[in-house]
């Protein structure tokens, strides 16, 4: 596998070192990543790895994963976020071009609430045919006459204006 060109990660060693020795034992992607447990890979450089869905939503569904452990989104510093995205883009391409996908799906979870059943950092993407037939649920909500969504995006906006965020 050639590794995919991108500017050199700036996230430094030991404390990373440190953070995937004590997730190696009880996260199941971490287990991948030091190949304890076997996984198709198809795609690895110095700091991602990319493997098949286990229990695809669609047939050729992969997960893009950084090497080193970050539960979330929140966690994760925008680096590595930027690195992930970046190789998402590249396996979604890969899939249009090797499986004819018709469309391609990137999803991400954080928290249980969300969904997230694994908690180190992945993006799904996921090869979409015409009729697979695969439909997300989703279902949407009405805000209530009045302020609520006003109010709403005021209260994020205030935080993101907090300093420092
Ligand atoms: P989440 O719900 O956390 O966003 O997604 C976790 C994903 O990991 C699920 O789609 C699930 O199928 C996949 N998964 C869980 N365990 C394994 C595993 O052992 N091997 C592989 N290849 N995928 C896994
Ligand atoms: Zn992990």
């Amino acid at each position: 596998m050639k590794p995919i060109s991108f500017p050199v990660l700036s996230v430094s060693s030991s404390e990373f070192d440190e953070r995937v020795r004590k997730n190696v034992n009880d996260c199941i992607f971490c287990k991948i990543i030091a190949g304890q447990i076997p996984a198709c890979k198809i795609y690895e450089d110095a700091d991602t790895l990319v493997f098949m869905d286990i229990w695809p939503i669609v047939k050729g569904h992969a997960l893009v994963i950084p090497k080193r452990h970050y539960a979330d989104i929140v966690s994760s510093p925008a680096e590595v976020l930027a690195k992930l995205i970046f190789v998402a883009q590249k396996i979604a391409a890969a899939q249009k071009r090797a499986l004819k996908a018709d469309g391609i799906n990137i999803m991400q979870s954080n928290g249980r609430a969300a969904g997230q059943v694994v908690d180190h950092i992945h993006l799904h993407v996921i090869p979409r045919f015409n009729s697979d037939g695969h439909h997300w649920n989703w279902k949407t909500q009405k805000y209530a006459d009045g302020p609520e969504m006003q109010e709403l995006g005021d209260s994020i906006s205030a935080e993101l204006n907090k300093a420092g965020k």
